[in-house]
């Protein structure tokens, strides 16, 4: 890397980094550069700006070489392909020298201005500051809704507590970003994992702006597929109720047979049934086809995580140098 009077590069240690991961964003580059350069500057005594190119198909990739040509404290990763937001996050946590870490979306919805407020209150003793959304109107109704429903159920059955409204724009110490560099899990809902980390953790309420170009990356199946991962990382209660649903249904049956048994000795054999033992055996077919399911969700992501695949693979750094440990792809940087 070469020094340049832009700013102080490659120092052992820097105040502030923060992690951007990127998908197709070239048309909100510039405009977010240019409004959180000057935030940085004014806040930290050194910096880096870490962009994760999470497999773009437009320029994004070009904007970021250039970016970092002419200031040397923009850095880039380039995924060999799109792994998702949350793994992006995973190679920016693994490769960042900050004190303290920031990650914010790069579309201009999470206001760079709000980091002098994170790093305040990081100064003052906090290792998990997290940004609260108060006005949930930039998105659609139906996705608000599914959002909200979501964020009951998981605080029902998880065995972690949300904050509300909190999401993945937050500061984090470098002691908490050590402790997210130890979890290498794939079904990855980060949401759950800084809230698991714990530390001394507070929120800094704020508007989410519109998204200024583009469209949202999340579809209702990827947010599905997000939901879904969070629920059954974070809860193993899916697994369990079926031990419930089939001691009660044993009870039931139970209670039918001796029913039953008990007609036929007084009133003796009695034909005619067949709708309810047809309705019933639907019934019971589906409620273990279910349970199964349910099963085999839990299996399919323990198959995901013993085969030890790497959480994603590396095409091009700009400007970050390859991690010191043995596996240069995926593992976390040590001290
Ligand atoms: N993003 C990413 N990989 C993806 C999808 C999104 O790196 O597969 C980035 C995207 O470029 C943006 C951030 O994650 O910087 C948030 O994405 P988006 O604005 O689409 O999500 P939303 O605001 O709808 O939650
Ligand atoms: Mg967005």
């Amino acid at each position: 890397m070469t020094k340049s009077d832009a700013g102080p590069v490659d120092t052992r240690q820097l105040e502030i980094s923060v992690i951007v991961p990127v998908c197709n964003e070239s048309r909100n580059m510039q405009a977010l550069l240019k409004r959180l350069v000057p935030v940085l500057e004014l806040c930290a005594a050194s910096f880096e700006i870490l962009f994760v190119d999470d497999g773009s198909t437009d320029d994004t990739l070009g904007l970021l070489r250039a970016a970092h040509a002419a200031d040397p404290r923009i850095l880039a990763l380039s995924l060999s392909r799109n792994f998702g937001k949350e793994i992006a996050i995973t190679a920016g946590i693994d490769h960042v020298r900050g004190a303290a870490t920031i990650i914010m979306d790069a579309d201009l919805q999470h206001p760079p201005e709000l980091i002098e407020t994170f790093v305040a209150r990081w100064r003052e003793g906090y290792k998990n500051v997290f940004a609260q959304r108060i006005d949930p109107n930039t998105y659609s109704p139906l996705r608000r809704l599914l959002t909200q429903r979501f964020y009951k159920l998981f605080g029902s059955v998880g065995e972690t507590r949300l904050p509300e409204g909190a999401g993945d724009f937050r500061l984090l110490d470098s002691q908490a970003v050590a402790a997210l560099r130890t979890m290498r899990e794939h079904a990855r809902f980060s949401k759950g994992l800084y809230a698991w980390i714990g530390f001394k953790s507070i929120g800094v309420p704020f508007d989410v702006e519109a998204r200024l170009h583009g469209v949202s990356k999340f579809s209702y199946r990827k947010l599905t597929h997000l939901a879904l991962d969070g629920l059954m990382s974070f809860s193993t209660l899916p697994l369990k109720v079926w031990s419930y649903i089939g001691l009660a249904t044993s009870l039931l049956g139970l209670t039918l047979a001796s029913f039953y048994l008990i007609r036929t000795l007084i009133f003796g054999v009695d034909v005619p049934g067949f709708a309810s033992l047809i309705v019933s055996i639907t019934f019971f077919a589906g409620i273990q086809l279910l349970s199964l399911g349910i099963i085999g969700e839990y299996i399919g992501r323990i198959f995901a995580e013993v085969k030890r695949r790497p959480l994603y693979l590396i095409e091009e750094r700009v400007g970050v140098d390859p991690l010191a440990a043995d596996d240069p792809m995926t593992r976390p940087r040590s001290g």
